[in-house]
């Protein structure tokens, strides 16, 4: 458990999965305030429900993450309501899944504008208020897919950019006492896990030294160390949590 009394997060992608556990997990390590983010209102508004009935903590931002001038206006309203941003947790992603000589340009853009690009709108937006008070940490969700996937061409380059870029980030930001880390899941129980194909399913299930597949929460554990102090001379790592999945 990390200690984040007085400290400001952000989470995309905050609604469901993974996301959603790290939020409930912020909330429980005592987070002063908390900018969910996701496309679907509903969701978020019952993701917040949960997280804090009396809504004095959680604000909800309504953003596609693949979409610069919507991440600008969120982040402009998250400074208005929190004044500061101490976290970031870059989580939101998506798959579309198919094989590369099928693959159309749309599936390749979406998945590299959501999952790699979103992540660096977000980092635009609050890095130099990270910067301007020596403070930050910043966790962004990469996947054991980064080392290559049939059938995931775009999300493996996706995830693999994002840790060539969290990695060059971790290094301008040290000075500035910005950590930087990646986590890398293995095969998690969420609505993206549970909508690849029952024989595919069946193979990764198999592949997993655990033989069981991730909780959310797992992940969100992790979240929780590497935004606490206790990792305050840790950057540009990636730790990958993964039943024993190797990459
Ligand atoms: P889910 O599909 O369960 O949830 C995805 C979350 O991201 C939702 O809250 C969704 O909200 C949000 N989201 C999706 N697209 C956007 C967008 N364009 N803008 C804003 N929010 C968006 O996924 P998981 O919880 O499984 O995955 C979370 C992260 O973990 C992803 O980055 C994924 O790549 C990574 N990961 C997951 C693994 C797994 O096995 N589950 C394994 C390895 C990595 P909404 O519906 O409101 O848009």
């Amino acid at each position: 458990m990390s200690d984040l009394t007085g400290k400001i997060a952000v989470v995309t992608g905050a609604s469901r999965g993974i996301g959603a556990a790290i939020a409930k997990r912020m909330i429980e390590d005592n987070v002063k305030g908390l900018a969910i983010i996701g496309t679907n209102l509903e969701t978020l508004q019952a993701a917040a429900g949960k997280l804090d009935p009396d809504g004095k903590k959680v604000a909800i931002y309504k953003c596609n993450v693949a979409k610069r001038d919507e991440v600008h206006d969120t982040a402009l309203k998250i400074l208005e309501r929190f004044g500061t941003v101490d976290i970031l947790v870059n989580n939101a992603g998506i798959t579309r899944d198919k094989m590369f000589h099928k693959m159309d340009q749309s599936m390749w853009d979406e998945v590299l504008n959501t999952n790699l690009n979103g992540q660096v709108y977000f980092c635009w937006e609050f890095i130099p208020v990270m910067r301007e008070k020596s403070y930050g940490r910043i966790v962004n969700i990469t996947s054991v897919v980064a080392s290559g996937a049939a059938g995931q061409a775009n999300y493996a380059a996706s995830k693999a950019g994002i840790i060539g870029f969290s990695k060059s980030l971790a290094k301008e930001g040290a000075p500035k006492n910005i950590c930087v880390n990646c986590i890398a899941p293995g095969y998690i129980e969420t609505d993206m896990y549970n909508a690849i194909p029952k024989e595919v399913l069946q193979q990764y299930y198999d592949s997993i030294p655990m033989k069981r597949l991730g909780k959310p929460e797992e992940i969100a554990s992790v979240v929780s160390f590497l935004s606490g102090d206790d990792t305050s001379y840790m950057s540009g790592q990636v730790l990958t949590v993964s039943g024993g999945t190797q990459t």
